[in-house]
């Protein structure tokens, strides 16, 4: 048995963390997390926390889940691992994508397999640009972004997100992946521009980059729902079937990102239901294990998986861990849960609202927040200096660091990315944990203003 502070010297001495400054870690040292059940997360000094970002945006139906344990143990026992590889396959992807086709939108029948988020918008972008050359338009590749997306970090999630201090990293990006704005009104629209308006000219730029390239060189557009890591940045209504109908008009795909918003987050299985959008691809992850293992699914709609059976020829692309055994017995037992509890429609009707409500009518008001918003239980708080003219705090990201540390010293694990407090709570919670979260980041927004103002 390893001490705490023998666990974080080792940890600074051998391991390489993700999005860390390892400089710091040698400091601090890292945090401890060592288990979790149910809401709650423990670390090596059994200080109980409540998770209020699920994990990392995955752990939907809570921790301590023996059934899926179960689910992995017996599958492990019968098959631990084949490949899908040159027409083979196991039982539990087939089942697998059977429920998924079922829970999609109608047109979507098909899924590609991978481990990670990233690896499965690599696909979707090697995809659909295989989609275009099997239509004998291979020069219709270019896809565009937006602006502080986040896609994932290998090299194509990487250059399909817009985050600049990942990409002036990267030292070549994969070509032809062009970047536009971001439906942000809160930073983005002009003052006295509606809600309303400013979605439809966020989705204009779309439309702008689609005739500046001119539409015959462009494949798809590619965006999340709502962009999760960018700061929980919630669309205005107009926006989603302004895209579409460009989409449409141009004859441009349409690729979701739904790896955060995926599995009921929304209040549906899928933010293209909450939202009527209709994607050609929808990519997921996370939640969809809920975490428990890694797992990712390309859903593929009708026309480009039409596409690959009449035109026929290999797609030479695939995972060791395509179809995962394993992996796909656990999403098996965790969709089941879902369905089972009723999370996705206890998240639209009943806990949704009140978060959204709990948020306006006790965070909104607080003197270091200039607007909180929220979607099923997905939720940002702004961190502003001053409220009305909405003026930040010296130093960005500063003054959410300060809220999260007092938070988590708090017993409350929340994000901090710029200066927006993000929230992703697993989908288990009731009205009584909403209200023991926004107790304690109130506090926590009370302690950080103290210090800042200091
Ligand atoms: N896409 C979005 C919208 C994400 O939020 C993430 C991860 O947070 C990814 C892709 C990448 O997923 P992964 O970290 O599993 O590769």
């Amino acid at each position: 048995n390893f001490s705490l502070n023998q666990l974080q010297d080792i940890d600074a001495a051998h391991h390489l963390h993700p999005f860390t400054d390892h400089k710091d870690l040698r400091g601090a040292g890292s945090r401890m997390i060592t288990r979790a059940d149910g809401p709650f997360i423990y670390d090596s000094e059994g200080k109980q926390i409540l998770d209020g970002m699920a994990g990392l945006w995955c752990v939907n139906v809570g921790y301590g889940r023996h059934e899926l344990a179960e689910a992995a143990y017996e599958q492990m026992k019968e098959l631990p691992y084949y490949n899908s590889f040159f027409r083979c396959t196991t039982p539990t992807p087939v089942l697998l994508s059977k429920k998924l086709a079922e829970v999609a939108p109608a047109h979507i029948n098909q899924v590609f397999y991978g481990s990670s988020g990233s690896e499965a918008n690599d696909t979707a972008l090697r995809l659909v640009r295989h989609y275009w050359a099997l239509e004998g338009k291979p020069e219709k590749n270019i896809i565009i972004s937006r602006h502080n997306a986040y896609h994932g970090s290998t090299v194509a999630g990487t250059s399909l997100g817009g985050m600049s201090a990942m990409q002036s990293q990267l030292g070549g990006a994969v070509p032809n992946i062009v970047h536009v704005m971001m439906p942000y009104a809160f930073e983005l629209a002009e003052p006295g521009e509606s809600d309303h308006d400013f979605g439809i000219r966020a989705a204009k730029a779309i439309e702008d980059a689609i005739l500046e390239a001119g539409p015959e060189n462009v494949a798809a557009f590619i965006g999340e729902p709502i962009m999760g890591a960018g700061g929980v940045k919630i669309p205005p209504a107009s926006y989603w079937p302004e895209v579409q109908r460009i989409c449409r008009k141009y004859d441009v795909l349409l690729m979701l990102d739904e790896v955060i918003t995926g599995y009921g987050r929304t209040g549906a299985w899928f933010a293209a239901q909450s939202m009527g959008i209709e994607p050609d691809t929808i990519t997921t992850a996370k939640a969809l294990t809920s975490g428990y293992q890694p797992l990712s699914a390309l859903l593929v709609g009708d026309r480009i998986a039409s596409a690959l059976v009449e035109k026929g020829g290999e797609f030479f692309h695939g995972y060791t861990y395509s179809g995962h055994p394993v992996a796909c017995a656990v999403a098996l037992a965790n969709l089941e849960i879902i369905e089972k509890e009723g999370l996705i429609e206890r998240v639209r009707d009943e806990t949704g609202p009140y978060f959204n409500k709990a948020l306006k009518e006790r965070i909104e008001g607080h003197p270091i927040v200039g607007e909180v918003r929220s979607f099923g239980l997905m939720g940002a708080i702004e961190i502003v200096k001053d409220k009305e003219s909405r003026a930040r705090f010296p130093d960005e990201g500063t003054a959410a660091v300060a809220v999260r540390d007092h938070a988590i010293a708090n017993g409350m694990m929340l994000r901090a990315t710029g200066d927006t407090m993000i929230l992703s709570p697993p989908l288990i919670w009731t009205r009584e944990t909403i209200d023991l979260a926004i107790e304690r980041i109130a506090k926590a927004l009370d302690l950080a203003e103290r210090d800042l103002r200091k």
